[in-house]
């Protein structure tokens, strides 16, 4: 059993349902969600839409690894209705690996730790969350240090406290 940290956003059709909708078929197919952040509202990164982002983190108990969790988490896309363009841009949801427990990995298809965390405000204050003071798996600072050095001057606000 590992432990995996999750991003969820999306930024198309009904955003928080499609939020709960992904923590439904992750606890269905990857395993027990132990933790759960507050839903962050964000402007697009690196691209224009008029749609506002809503991001969240999660921790997740799973069995599968990390290609498996991968490989699922494409499915779960793809089933709450994500059309891939081939480039960045709106989607319905996006699932993103950050960690998965202290592993690193470089292969074609999956790095990890989730190689942009770093200049992500939307990443970093989500995951500071559920996060603890020490430093993050693999990574040698812990969430608040890379919040304070992080350039990203993008507007975040919450929109739905933790429950
Ligand atoms: P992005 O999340 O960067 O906007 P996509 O969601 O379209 O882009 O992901 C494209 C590909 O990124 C996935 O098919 C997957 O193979 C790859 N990828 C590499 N590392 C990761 C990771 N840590 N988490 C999720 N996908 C990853
Ligand atoms: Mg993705």
């Amino acid at each position: 059993m590992e432990e995996a940290i999750l991003l969820l956003g999306g930024n198309l059709g009904n955003r928080e349902l499609a939020l709960a909708q992904a923590m439904k078929k992750i606890e269905e197919r990857v395993g027990e969600i132990t933790a759960h952040s507050s839903i962050y509202e964000s402007e697009p990164w690196g691209f224009e839409d008029k749609n506002q982002f809503l991001n969240q983190a999660i921790k997740v108990n799973t069995e599968l690894n990390p290609q498996q969790l991968l490989e699922q988490l494409l499915k779960i896309e793809q089933s709450l209705g994500r059309v891939r363009t081939g480039k960045v841009s709106a989607r319905t949801i996006d699932l993103d690996i950050l960690f998965y427990g202290n592993e690193k990995i470089n292969t074609d298809t999956l790095t990890i730790p989730h190689p942009r965390i770093h200049e992500r405000l939307f990443a970093l204050l989500p995951l500071a969350e559920i996060t603890s003071n020490t430093n993050l798996p693999v990574l040698k600072n812990t969430t608040e240090e890379l919040i304070k050095v992080c350039q990203d001057k993008s507007k975040i606000t919450i929109f739905n406290f933790k429950r």
